[in-house]
């Protein structure tokens, strides 16, 4: 039966009802049957193997790799608990707002250097690694990855459509890696986001495989002005709940890269918009909702400038985060990564310049501090383009997840614990950042008459 958000319609009946808790309360209490409600799915839906290795490799070492951190940073070290490797630039899809060269000849992160660097990662107690593209299911040798390092976990970030039934099976016989699924919207917002016909249906097929074979299947959603309001609501969730999806992350969508759709931008009403959603999914829906830009208090963060996370591209370069493509380092030299991390100057005072600057997205706020960084150190362009100088320099700067003075804590008491302990800024903000130094996009005058109006309608790649 062919699946569609089209078809779905959001005819399914709320059955996980909102909670809500009044002034006098005790929401800790009204969140209890949510809960377990959760912990019921997560027993009943999915492999129990899985969910053990994922409770262990993920739970268990994932903090114990957050404490090392803690530990190193008091030392005065420095190597990110948590690593993402784009192990390759070739895709099938062609999203909008995409800032891989996927059109490019195909590189890959060969095996061989994709195990050198785990290895290296491992040895930091690192148990954590998120794998992106291009689309990482097009590297021929990415389940033997996997299957090279059953000690730690993998988090895929994935459109589905090379997850066959034969793919996920042999995924839940790894029972390391969980697929993170991306879903732009319903039929024709998902084509003209991605730019092919029938990209919503396969995508389906592909959770649904996943879920067929138990594994922990996650969802997630660039967030932008055409799916705010098809994806950021009830109905959504609640669908993803019946299709036995375990957790949602709702992305912003950042207008970088060569084809940046500026039109696409959420404006700061819409971003405060999305995290009260965020908020109160947690406190009330049995599915896990994964957000990386802000702490227990609702103050945003940067998680390439607290060092919780830092990106390996294609090419070996070794970036703040995917979406800045710049580098004075590789995990080719012949340098340990250990030393590396320790030592770069570059990554250190791209933490430290952000820091001072501003608690949200440096490329979307302040692009020129990229810029100033880049002509400090010598950094290099790492894309094949070679045009990333002078797409920063056409950024337009607008408000990212920092909305001083609107900060929504979380509601939920297991968020607020477990971002209280494990994530969090790690005091980054409290010794760097400098309040009269933060400039707020929204009251900069325009840069140029160049970029689109926010009311333009989404256009096809
Ligand atoms: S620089 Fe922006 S895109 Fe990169 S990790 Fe920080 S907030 Fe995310």
């Amino acid at each position: 039966m062919r699946v569609g958000l089209g078809q779905c319609d959001w005819t399914f009946d709320n059955e996980f009802g909102r909670l809500k808790g009044t002034e006098d309360s005790t929401p800790q209490l009204i969140e209890i049957p949510m809960y377990l409600r959760m912990a019921k799915r997560f027993a009943m839906e999915t492999d129990k193997r899985l969910l053990a290795k994922a409770v262990w490799a993920l739970g268990v070492k994932g903090l114990r790799s957050v404490h090392r951190h803690k530990r190193r940073l008091k030392r005065g070290e420095f190597f990110p608990p948590f690593l993402y490797l784009s192990v390759i630039n070739s895709c099938n899809l062609r999203c909008q707002g995409c800032w891989v060269d996927v059109g490019a000849k195909q590189h890959k992160i060969e095996l061989d250097a994709a195990n050198r660097t785990i290895e290296q990662a491992k040895a930091m107690g690192n148990s954590f690694f998120g794998i992106l593209g291009g689309e990482p299911f097009m590297h021929k040798d990415l389940l033997n990855l996997f299957e090279a390092h059953p000690d730690v976990y993998f988090q895929v970030f994935t459109n589905g459509h090379f997850i066959t039934d034969e793919v996920a099976a042999r995924l839940r016989k790894c029972g390391n890696v969980t697929p993170l699924i991306s879903v732009e919207g319903s039929e024709i917002i998902s084509d003209t986001r991605r730019g092919r016909d029938g990209v919503l249906n396969q995508t389906i097929a592909g959770i649904e495989a996943a879920v067929r074979n138990k594994l922990l299947v996650g969802v997630c959603t660039s967030v932008c002005k055409s799916n705010i309001d098809d994806l950021v609501r009830d109905k959504w969730v609640d669908r993803l709940i019946e299709m036995g999806v375990m957790y949602t992350w709702f992305h912003i969508y950042r207008p970088v890269g060569p084809e940046p759709n500026p039109q696409l931008a959420l404006s700061s009403e819409e971003q405060r918009r999305v995290r009260q959603f965020v908020v109160d999914t947690r406190a009330t829906k049995p599915i896990i909702v994964i957000d990386a830009y802000h702490d227990d208090a609702g103050n945003a963060l940067c998680p390439a400038v607290t060092g919780f996370t830092h990106h390996v591209g294609p090419w070996g370069d070794i970036e703040p985060c995917p979406v800045i493509q710049l580098a004075t380092e590789s995990i080719h030299d012949s340098k340990p990564l250990k030393e590396t991390f320790n030592e770069s100057g570059f990554l250190r005072d791209f933490r430290e310049l952000t820091a001072q600057n501003t608690r949200g997205c440096v490329i979307m706020e302040r692009p020129d501090l990229l810029l100033e960084l880049a002509d400090k150190h010598g950094a290099r362009d790492t894309t094949a383009r070679g045009k990333v100088m002078e797409e920063l320099r056409n950024v337009e700067p607008r408000r990212s997840q920092y909305q001083p003075g609107d900060e929504i804590p979380e509601r939920s008491f297991v968020y607020r614990w477990a971002k209280k302990y494990a994530f969090n800024d790690f005091g980054t903000y409290g010794k760097h950042y400098q309040e009269s130094q933060y400039r707020d996009p929204d009251q900069q005058p325009p840069k140029s008459s160049a970029g689109q109006p926010d009311s333009q309608l989404p256009v096809l790649n």
